[in-house]
């Protein structure tokens, strides 16, 4: 009995709170969208602080830092000119222009994790997401963030007070239409009570975690348990 664990542990590379330790888990990839303000950042930033399996794919982009925004850590602030050489030396796994700046996914960091068994987060929006599935096919998990109401989405943008009256009303005209792709996402998720949305996203990750096809090891510990010989 020992001399099985020892075997299936030797396979083990990656574990998460919701997968058994021996069981080696291939990594996923969570694409969340919405339209601008509807909360899919918070979302974000509370499952990263709570998921030690996650990790946050952090975009490129020719917009200006918001107050408070790092370098690095919410985007790679970039001139047009960067920009535009990442996008010939095909640095990007996707990119798209967003309210009039470029946005890109840098490809390598994406890569290094999933080959380590992490799970990657993307906050993309639907032009990105579509791209991505190209790109993950399988591995993807796709959710989109609705806000309660419209109302409730303008007060948002107002309140979270970083963006000029002329920004918010652009992001508002646009609201309508980035909301219209929320058929072509897997899972919806009506972002009221933040709490409510965050459990909701957590119980998306751990069954999508818990796939068949995704827990690689699980032929051999079926077979280490004497199963089909
Ligand atoms: P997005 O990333 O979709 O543009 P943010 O996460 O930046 O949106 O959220 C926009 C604003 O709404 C922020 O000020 C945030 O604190 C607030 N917010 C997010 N989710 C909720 C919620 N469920 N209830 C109330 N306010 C929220
Ligand atoms: P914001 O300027 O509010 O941070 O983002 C504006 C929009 O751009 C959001 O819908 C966000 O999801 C999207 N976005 C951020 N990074 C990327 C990216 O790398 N690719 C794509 N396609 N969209 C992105």
């Amino acid at each position: 009995c020992e001399s099985k664990f020892r075997t299936l542990n030797e396979v083990a590379v990656s574990a998460s709170p919701s997968v058994s330790p021996e069981i080696r888990r291939r990594g996923l990839m969570l694409v969340l969208s919405s339209p601008s303000g509807a909360g899919k950042s918070t979302i974000a930033r509370t499952l990263l602080a709570n998921d030690g399996n996650l990790t946050m794919s952090v975009s490129a982009t020719t917009r200006e830092a918001r107050p408070g925004e790092v370098d690095g850590e919410h985007y790679y602030f970039v001139t047009r000119e960067t920009f535009d050489q990442m996008v010939a030396d095909d640095e990007f796994l996707e990119h798209a222009t967003v309210f009039g700046n470029s946005y890109g996914t840098p490809k390598a960091p994406v890569e290094t994790a999933m080959e380590a068994g992490r799970d990657v987060l993307f906050d993309v929006d639907w032009q990105g997401a579509q791209e991505i599935q190209q790109y993950a096919h399988d591995d993807l998990v796709s959710v989109f963030v609705l806000p309660p109401s419209i109302e409730e989405l303008e007060r948002r943008l107002f309140n979270r007070a970083q963006d000029s009256e002329d920004v918010v009303r652009g992001r508002m005209d646009k609201a309508t239409s980035e909301m219209s792709h929320w058929d072509a996402y897997e899972y919806v998720i009506i972002n009221d009570e933040i709490e409510k949305s965050v459990s909701n996203v957590t119980a998306i990750l751990a069954s999508e975690r818990l796939k068949r096809r995704r827990q690689n090891g699980l032929l051999g510990f079926v077979r280490a348990l004497g199963v089909g010989q």
